[in-house]
């Protein structure tokens, strides 16, 4: 956890004592300006959330009371100053704000876009705690200061690795590669991402669509990386084209792997071969990646007239938005559970409802039928409901018997979860991992069974967050600094 900032020191008093607790208590939450529906599903990418003015941020940042025992801060996984940075905001100081967020935060556009914040820091917020009361609005504040920072064009710090650097080896370029890859090269480290796709990013480019986070935020933190100084080697997979072992012939001596849980999983039910169901991993990626979805495509993805998205995580809200955007006639949402059980953002579920996106939830696919060419053409599905809690304190779902009738569709996207990719651990001998195919790390240090290899991210943690992720990459970053010898 880094440490917080001096509340006591006197610009920060004398914020606080500008205005009164009460008066602090009758601001109202300031809305996020947002493009309008039928525009934004018009227009695929463009940022549906335009982004806090410098008046609307100030003012939500009085909301405030910086409090004695932040309990917001207990709320966020890597512990970022949110009083310090809020405060910050309030007095205009918004570089101040973006610097104190970096302690913490490798990638603070990409966070106050994507992170959680209703089940993180702004779930224990003291003002979220009072019956009616709303949180301070963290993550739209996170979203302004570090948006504020790059607008400005203010120089990143910049360093030159010495020749005789320690070099140390990326796996993977998604938020945990790049987190620790930023650690280790202001520490001076020689650092070289390698990176499978063409593209830097990970999921943060093939997964979130630009509607969500646009590439060119993600593009700006790279290029403070490049900066920094630290390399990266696209259309490189670890374990292919070059192996660990050849690596550390070429003199790379640590190793962090960070290639992520890019595997799709399916549900094993009949009727997943035919044409027109695919995972949303490979539909996300044809889009976002390949331009799938732009005329003239050399390999264009069907854009469906009745698509059937199956899941209730980020993942099943980013297909299914991205198929009205492609123009499908009726999308509809499959989901086991009920609403409130849905893993997605509740911001996502807003905006997917808001678009046009229909939700069938409590009931679960079966079985896909197809036409005599074997095209999709209906799901089978059944009707569940909650039984007991599982082992995380959700409510299983039970299916009710006889409950099975079809929906019609042409197309299927399947977004029910990932599981890591094996190519990285069948590679690398004496690499432990987990029965679900998880690396298997120190939680403090995220060393492996094998002494100069660490991971984080995905890859140990299965599906997990972007903050989780570069949570790791730092601590695996402090791990790996500190077994450098001198
Ligand atoms: C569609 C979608 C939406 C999501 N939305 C959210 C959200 O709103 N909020 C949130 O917090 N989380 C979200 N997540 C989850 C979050 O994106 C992940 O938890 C996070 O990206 C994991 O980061 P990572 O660095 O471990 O892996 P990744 O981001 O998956 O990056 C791994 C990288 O490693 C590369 N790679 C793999 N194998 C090799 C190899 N052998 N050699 C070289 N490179 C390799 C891959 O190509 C990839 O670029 C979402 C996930 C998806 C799929
Ligand atoms: S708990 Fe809420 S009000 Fe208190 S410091 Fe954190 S954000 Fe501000």
């Amino acid at each position: 956890m880094e440490k917080m900032s001096d509340r006591n020191e006197a610009w920060r008093k004398a914020t606080r004592d500008s205005l009164p607790p009460r008066e602090r208590m009758a601001i109202e939450r300031v809305k996020m300006p947002e493009v309008a529906p039928a525009r934004r599903v018009a227009c695929r990418e463009l940022e549906v959330n335009e982004g806090l003015t410098p008046g609307m941020a100030r003012r939500e940042a009085c909301r405030c009371l910086d409090c004695v025992v932040p309990t917001c801060v207990e709320g966020c996984p890597v512990g970022v100053d949110i009083p310090g940075f809020v405060k910050e905001i309030e007095r205009g100081e918004f570089l101040q704000a973006a610097a104190v967020l970096r302690r913490a935060s490798a990638l603070p556009a990409v966070c106050g876009r994507v992170c959680p914040q209703e089940r993180q820091c702004e779930e224990r917020c003291v003002r979220a705690k009072r019956p009616g009361g709303e949180a301070v609005a963290i993550g739209h504040l996170e979203r302004f200061a570090a948006d504020a920072e790059l607008a400005s064009g203010a120089a990143p710090e910049e360093r030159v690795t010495s020749v005789d650097a320690a070099r140390v080896a990326v796996i993977g370029s998604g938020p945990s590669g790049l987190s620790c890859a930023g650690d280790l090269a202001r520490a001076g480290v020689a650092v070289t991402v390698f990176e499978a796709l063409h593209e830097i990013g990970g999921v943060l480019k093939y997964g979130i669509p630009g509607f969500r986070l646009p590439n060119g935020v993600v593009d700006e933190e790279v290029d403070r990386l490049r900066r920094l100084g630290v390399r990266f080697v696209t259309n490189f997979v670890v374990g292919m084209t070059g192996t660990v072992e050849q690596l550390r012939a070429e003199g790379f001596c640590r190793f962090y792997v960070s290639s992520g849980a890019g595997l799709p999983r399916f549900m094993g039910i009949p009727g997943e071969n035919y044409n027109g169901v695919l995972s949303s991993n490979e539909y996300l990626t044809r889009v976002n990646l390949m331009g799938a979805g732009s005329a003239g495509a050399d390999t264009p993805v069907y854009r469906g007239g009745r698509v059937v998205v199956v899941g209730g995580g980020n993942t099943a809200m980013d297909s299914a938005r991205t198929a009205l955007r492609l123009g499908a006639e009726r999308v509809t949402v499959v989901y086991r559970r009920g609403e409130r059980e849905m893993p997605a953002r509740v911001e996502e579920v807003r905006h997917a409802r808001e678009e046009g996106c229909e939700f069938l939830t409590l009931t679960n696919p079966v079985a896909y039928l197809a036409d005599a060419r074997g095209r999709v053409r209906q799901v089978m599905v059944q009707r569940m409901e909650l039984g007991e809690a599982d082992e995380d304190g959700r409510r299983s779902p039970v299916a009710v018997a006889g409950s099975e009738h079809a929906l019609d569709a042409d197309m299927v996207v399947v977004a029910v979860g990932v599981s890591p990719n094996p190519i990285i651990p069948a590679s690398v001998p004496g690499l432990d991992v987990s029965r679900r195919g998880t690396i298997t790390v120190d939680p403090v240090t995220m060393r492996t069974s094998v002494p100069d290899i660490y991971a984080g991210g995905d890859i140990v943690r299965g599906g997990a967050t972007v903050i989780l992720a570069m949570g790791d990459g730092r601590r695996a970053a402090r791990g790996i600094l500190d077994s450098l010898p001198g």
